[in-house]
């Protein structure tokens, strides 16, 4: 039987950290804060903008919401995007994903400052962290680094797998796992023979998007499982992209969906917002 590995106390320990940090910064005048820009109204990202301004206000940190017409041009969004750049009280800065099909949504996050780009979609940002250069780190992945790092599990000469390549979870997060020494395979939808190569991994992530797809035959006994995968499954359920209660049994270490890796974004998130603000008068 696995060992669960749970979010919330690991996101917990995060953000207690933050709180002298963010006292720190406001001994010194000044108050972090968050800028996210929100374009339409799709109601899972309506819940994710949601929760990331409670979780400001619970720290202390300042957010604002720039809300906008679901037919708000590219142009207004650009606009709004480049007034938040310019505004020296905002310390971070995201576009919430995603933007209604009419717009062009690398073109818009290019826009974002990388002074302020706490997602770290931002080339610069990203080349940073191909190079292993101090700088924001990529929410999500970073939780799954603090996650195997709070439960203990080495990651250093391990065979690391990730499946999924995606800007946004995939390739950091292997990055980021080389930085750390492990021996990382990618995995894709053109790989050959996935089960034999998940099988080899000590740790082995899923962040795919499709419910229950890694099975125990797919797993090494022992391993680490963690899942990255969110998928609305029915009505106001989820599930990962690890199907929990066949792989349990057999991986060493394995995170629920939810509670597992959902909830290291959020707190991720805040850290680099502090992060940026430290920055902002370094
Ligand atoms: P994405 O951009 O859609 O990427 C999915 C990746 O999975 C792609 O690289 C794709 O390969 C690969 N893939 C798809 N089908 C496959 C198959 N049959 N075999 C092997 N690989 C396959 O998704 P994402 O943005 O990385 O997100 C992945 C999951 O994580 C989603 O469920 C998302 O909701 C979740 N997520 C969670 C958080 C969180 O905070 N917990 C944050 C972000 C994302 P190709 O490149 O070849 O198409």
């Amino acid at each position: 039987m696995a060992q669960l590995i749970e979010g919330k106390p690991v996101a917990l320990g995060v953000r207690k950290s933050l709180v002298p940090r963010i006292a720190a910064l406001k001994a010194r005048g000044v108050e972090p804060k968050l800028a996210v820009v929100l374009v339409g109204d799709d109601p899972a990202s309506a819940v994710y903008v949601r929760n990331k301004e409670r979780m400001c206000q619970r720290l202390g940190i300042g957010s604002v919401v720039a809300r906008m017409e679901a037919d708000a041009s590219q142009e207004d969004v650009v606009k709004t995007v480049r007034g938040l750049n310019a505004d020296a009280s905002v310390h971070g800065l995201l576009v919430q994903l995603p933007l209604p099909g009419h717009i062009d949504e690398a073109a818009v996050l290019r826009e974002v400052s990388a002074e302020k780009d706490v997602d770290c979609f931002h080339a610069v940002n990203a080349g940073k962290l191909l190079r292993g250069e101090e700088g924001f780190l990529p929410c999500t992945p970073a939780g799954v680094i603090r996650l195997l790092d709070d439960a203990g599990i080495a990651i250093e000469g391990k065979e690391a797998v990730v499946i999924g390549r995606s800007n946004i979870v995939g390739k950091p997060l292997a990055l980021m796992l080389l930085q750390r020494n492990a021996t990382v395979t990618v995995c894709h939808s053109r790989t050959r023979n996935l089960a034999e190569v998940t099988r080899r991994a000590d740790i082995l992530v899923a962040a795919i998007g499709k419910a229950g797809f890694v099975t125990a035959d797919m797993v090494k006994p022992g391993a680490a499982v963690i899942d990255v995968g969110v998928n609305r499954v029915a009505e106001g359920k989820v599930a990962g992209d690890v199907d929990f209660a066949s792989v349990e049994p057999v991986a060493g270490y394995i995170t629920p969906v939810p509670g597992g890796v959902g909830t290291m974004t959020i707190a991720m998130l805040m850290q680099n917002t502090v992060f940026a603000a430290e920055r902002s008068r370094a």
